[in-house]
């Protein structure tokens, strides 16, 4: 099973959720148990070589693919999520989106201090659900130590916004 197999299965939904934004709709990895295991194993292989003791779980389908490659490492994982979801004491970041702003909080207490921390989402596009995400996990005092997506749209320039940061993801478009 390669990245490639993975790719083929990534279903490109036109005009979803608005007019001329081509969605990449991963659901089809995750309703075959053989490509789900190949993309967690692909993505446990780049955590296990950056050697985090935590995972950054971005909401939500970043929750889908963290939760298995936790339970694969033993290792935590903390849930990145939208404004008003936590019930605990949040740090909040905010940032530019097409149209308007989007916020993503974090709880205080959920990293230890100088910890390392890996970023797992299904999609980098512009970056700035990443970036808001790594300076979250910066304010509670960790660091990131590397950034998995299953699919970049290289096209976006994502990475430019990232620099500094380690950014993987198998299927590239
Ligand atoms: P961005 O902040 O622009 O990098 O957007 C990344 C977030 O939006 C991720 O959580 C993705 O799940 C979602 N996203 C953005 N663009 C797409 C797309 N074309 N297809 C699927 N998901 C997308």
């Amino acid at each position: 099973m390669s990245a490639e197999q993975i790719r083929a299965a990534i279903r490109d939904v036109p005009d979803f959720p608005k007019p001329g934004i081509i969605f990449k709709d991963i659901t089809p990895i995750l309703s075959d148990p053989t490509l789900f295991k190949a993309t967690i194993d692909i993505l446990t292989e780049q955590v296990r070589a950056a050697a985090v003791t935590k995972l950054a779980a971005i909401d939500a389908r970043g929750f889908l693919f963290a939760g298995a490659i936790a339970d694969r490492l033993d290792i935590g994982m903390v849930p990145i999520r939208k404004q008003g979801k936590l019930p605990y004491q949040t740090y909040e970041q905010s940032y530019d989106l097409e149209y308007g702003t989007a916020t993503l909080a974090v709880h205080r207490d959920a990293f230890e201090a100088g910890e390392r921390v890996a970023v797992i989402d299904d999609l980098l596009a512009t970056g700035g659900t990443a970036l808001a995400t790594a300076q979250l996990i910066e304010q509670c005092g960790a660091s990131v130590a590397t950034m998995l997506f299953v699919v970049e749209l290289a096209f976006l320039n994502g990475r430019d916004k990232l620099p500094g940061y380690t950014v993987f993801a198998p299927v590239v478009y």
